[in-house]
């Protein structure tokens, strides 16, 4: 299971229809929402999909965030 925080940055294995493909992590749950840093676009994926989906973690936010 990933590890995940909210303003964490991940990259997708399909590519938004904007063209980008590195997303930031706006909410953690059953659900998890992200922004498309590229178009500020946000969606909502259940956690299965997202893993399924997710490429690589890019970066992870600070500790005092
Ligand atoms: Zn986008």
């Amino acid at each position: 299971m990933i590890e995940l925080h909210i303003g964490d940055s991940v990259t997708l294995k399909k590519k938004h229809p904007c063209g980008g493909h590195e997303w930031s992590v706006t909410r953690l749950g059953a659900d998890i929402g992200l922004q498309c840093t590229t178009c500020s676009r946000r969606i909502l994926l259940p956690r299965s999909e997202l893993e399924l989906k997710l490429k690589q973690k890019t970066s992870t936010a600070g500790p005092t965030f």
